[in-house]
């Protein structure tokens, strides 16, 4: 490819995202595949610039968009249609131009879902639970609903009205039995944590350069993990947050928030360009950087 060529644009809408490790991921791939594509990033100051941006997207032809932290939602009333798992939970973090209609998709569910396939008949009819009631912890409900059917789904919050907030409009809200944090000193917090098959972290604690982690909110989590659980953490940065560290040590299986990164990119990459991410080169790269020493603020 010379520098000459023309190249086709694709990008991130959210706030502060300099440091997002998207471009490095989409820009790999384009690269080994040989495409004339670019990837980069679109900070947006206000929600009120959100139409705006759209607008100018599609007079532009700029071909796609991911869509993070704080926008996914706000993108949705400006764009022409919604997949079925973007309608779902009310929440995009893809968005396909095509020669001017805008359609957001959702690929955090099936990218969440992704690594755990493997512990499906596991997870199947059992308890499953999720810290956090932000917008990941709303995709992987509808993940385990959607791939794996457990029995219910135990949602940790600090704040439990913010879980209500999070479940208002979602049309499986019977499938999550909401509980407090604080609860989780409690013998029965903790019982309740010790029977699911499967525990993830949907908050940001535990990423690199911040000062909790959730042994402060589960100080005994290394009695309660056990082998047989599996344990995943959407966090990436580190690749082995000390919940991970906890949860092997315990001899739980353990996910990475990378394994989610790397399969939410995928499908992105797949609905703008109708081909398969080269998935190794991408993991390699990504490892590498993120075994760097690098800024801690990442989206
Ligand atoms: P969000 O909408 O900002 O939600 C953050 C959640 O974390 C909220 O429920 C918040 O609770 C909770 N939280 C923050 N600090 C806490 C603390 N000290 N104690 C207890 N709860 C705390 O963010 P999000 O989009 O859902 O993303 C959550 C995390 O998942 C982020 O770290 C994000 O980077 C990661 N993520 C990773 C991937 C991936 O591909 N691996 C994809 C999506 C998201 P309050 O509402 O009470 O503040």
């Amino acid at each position: 490819m010379t520098t000459r060529q023309t190249r086709k644009v694709f990008g991130l809408i959210g706030r502060n995202v300099d440091y997002s490790w998207s471009p490095l991921i989409h820009n790999t791939a384009f690269e080994a595949l040989g495409m004339p594509c670019v990837y980069t990033v679109f900070n947006i100051a206000s929600p009120e610039l959100v139409g705006d941006a759209l607008r100018g997207a599609r007079a532009l032809g700029i071909q796609g968009f991911n869509v993070t932290i704080p926008y996914k939602k706000a993108v949705v009333p400006f764009l022409d249609e919604l997949s079925p798992e973007a309608e779902a939970i009310g929440a995009v973090n893809t968005i396909v131009n095509e020669n001017g209609r805008l359609t957001g998709h959702n690929t955090d569910i099936a990218g969440f879902a992704a690594p755990l396939m493997p512990w499906a008949d596991r997870i199947r009819g059992r308890r499953a639970c999720i810290f956090g009631n932000g917008g990941a912890a709303l995709a992987a409900v509808e993940a385990f609903r959607t791939f794996f059917r457990p029995s219910s789904v135990l949602l940790f919050v600090r704040d439990l009205h913010k879980a209500e907030e999070m479940l208002d409009g979602y049309e499986h809200r019977e499938l999550v039995v909401p509980g407090r944090t604080g609860d989780l000193d409690l013998p029965l917090g903790g019982q309740q944590l010790q029977e699911c098959s499967v525990i993830v972290n949907a908050t940001p604690i535990g990423t690199s350069g911040r000062t909790d982690t959730l042994r402060s909110i589960v100080p005994a989590g290394r009695e309660l993990f056990h082998p047989g659980q599996v344990v995943y953490d959407m966090v990436y940065n580190p690749l082995e947050t000390p919940l991970l560290f906890d949860a092997r040590a315990a001899g739980a299986d353990t996910v990475s928030g990378i394994e989610m990164l790397i399969a939410q990119a995928a499908r992105s990459f797949f609905i703008w360009t109708g081909k398969e991410m080269p998935v190794e080169t991408v993991r390699n790269v990504l490892m590498r950087e993120i075994g760097q020493p690098a800024p801690s603020v990442r989206g």
